[in-house]
């Protein structure tokens, strides 16, 4: 496909579909040509309360003409009481706010590796990860993601890594050693291609982590702020966490993240140890409470688990229809996936053509993330412009064996 901008000024790190959106509404996007596009990708999990929600916009604007960042030199109100919320709503005490997953990650690593040396560890550094992981992208993400793709030709991989098959606790307790600080693992892999991860697998992690001395820490980069019907996807497994990490939907499209933990685990992470200029902001702070606003609304959680229920039953239909293209129907609450019988890109291209948008994923898997506030009368609408996508591609299976 020709590059709609030949003369682009930005560094040509993305496939780019050639549309370009003006603006949105809930679960609507128009195009700078003016067509309209339901939005079951919601920017990878991020627009968790779709687009231009009136209280976030209220929000951004009041925030906006008010105060942006001063620093974290001085006193946050808004990040104090963003932090409480955070900490009442889960396992964690404390809340380390950041910019990105995957630096919410990198301060997760840091807190873990921190805290073993506190207390006259300083030997186990290392972290436990998974095959099919996605951490981020930053020079100790890729190492932890382990994916070849992504370290390639970037210099050597950032020591302290170790990755196992997901699913194999013997595996794990063998990968366990003395210099081992932590396990990292998401507790569904989003990336990775919607792959569920056994509850009892993780109960297994919380008890070598217990038993050996390590953190377990939980990217919920993805999975969390209500995607998977509750508010982490760690409350479906009962497994707590000492540390999690919260980016995508959590500030509903604006850039920030969280690294929340025990106090026990965030003992290492004193004064003047860590930090971020931007992390924790004025703004950013504002626009997280909104999103937590609406998120932990009384019945929102239950909403996102019910729709989720509906979906995947609508699914299951259109997998039956679609034998020869639908393998399997993954996932929890609105974080589905679709494992196919075609690459997945080929799938959201034959989606884009029905104005659907999807996001395609490892594992010959294509991710449907809706917005958290999506109707059911969208979602059917979303299951009829599947099925248009699937016929579509039938049609041209059908040709090109013929
Ligand atoms: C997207 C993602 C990240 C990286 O987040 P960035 O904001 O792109 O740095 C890390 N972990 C998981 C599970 C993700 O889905």
């Amino acid at each position: 496909m020709d590059s709609p901008h030949p003369t682009s000024a930005i560094v040509p790190t993305y496939a780019r579909a050639n549309v370009a959106f003006d603006h949105g509404e809930g679960c609507w996007l128009v195009s700078t040509d003016g067509e309209r596009y339901l939005d079951f990708g919601a920017g990878i999990a991020v627009t968790s309360v779709g687009h231009a929600h009136p209280h976030m916009v209220e929000t951004l604007n009041r925030q906006g003409a008010k105060l942006w960042h001063v620093s974290n030199l001085y006193q946050t109100p808004e990040g104090e009481r963003f932090a409480r919320r955070l900490a009442d709503a889960t396992f964690a005490d404390l809340v380390f706010f950041t910019n990105s997953g995957a630096e919410a990650n990198e301060a997760a690593i840091k807190m873990a590796r921190r805290r073993q040396w506190i207390d006259g560890h300083g030997e186990r550094y290392r972290v436990l990860t998974f095959e099919g992981a996605f951490h981020g992208r930053t020079l100790a993400t890729i190492a932890a993601g382990g994916q070849k793709k992504y370290l390639e030709g970037f210099g050597p991989k950032v020591e302290g890594f170790d990755q196992i098959p997901l699913g194999d606790l013997d595996a794990v307790e063998a990968a366990v050693g003395p210099e081992t600080a932590a396990i990292l693992i998401e507790p569904i892999q989003g990336e990775g291609g919607v792959r569920m991860v056994p509850p009892s697998f993780l109960r297994g992690l919380r008890e070598i982590c217990d038993l050996r001395g390590l953190l377990l820490i939980f990217d919920e980069v993805q999975t969390g702020i209500g995607r998977t019907g509750r508010f982490f996807a760690y409350e479906h497994s009962g497994v707590r966490p000492d540390i999690l990490t919260s980016a995508k939907g959590i500030g509903g499209g604006f850039p920030m993240s969280a690294c929340l933990a025990t106090a026990d685990a965030a003992r290492g992470l004193t004064a003047g140890v860590h930090g971020t200029t931007f992390g924790g902001n004025a703004l950013a702070m504002a626009i997280g409470n909104a999103t937590l606003d609406i998120v932990l609304a009384p019945g929102f959680l239950e909403r996102v688990a019910e729709l989720g229920l509906l979906f995947r039953q609508r699914l299951a239909e259109l997998k039956d229809r679609h034998p020869k293209l639908i393998e399997e129907i993954r996932g929890e609450g609105l974080m589905v996936g679709l494992k196919l019988t075609i690459p997945p890109g080929e799938f959201a291209e034959a989606a884009l053509g029905q104005k659907l948008l999807l996001i395609p994923a490892g594992d010959n898997v294509v991710r449907i993330l809706p917005p958290l506030v999506v109707t059911e009368a969208e979602i059917a609408e979303g299951v009829r412009r599947l099925d248009a996508a699937c016929a579509a591609l039938e049609q041209r299976l059908a040709v090109a064996v013929n």
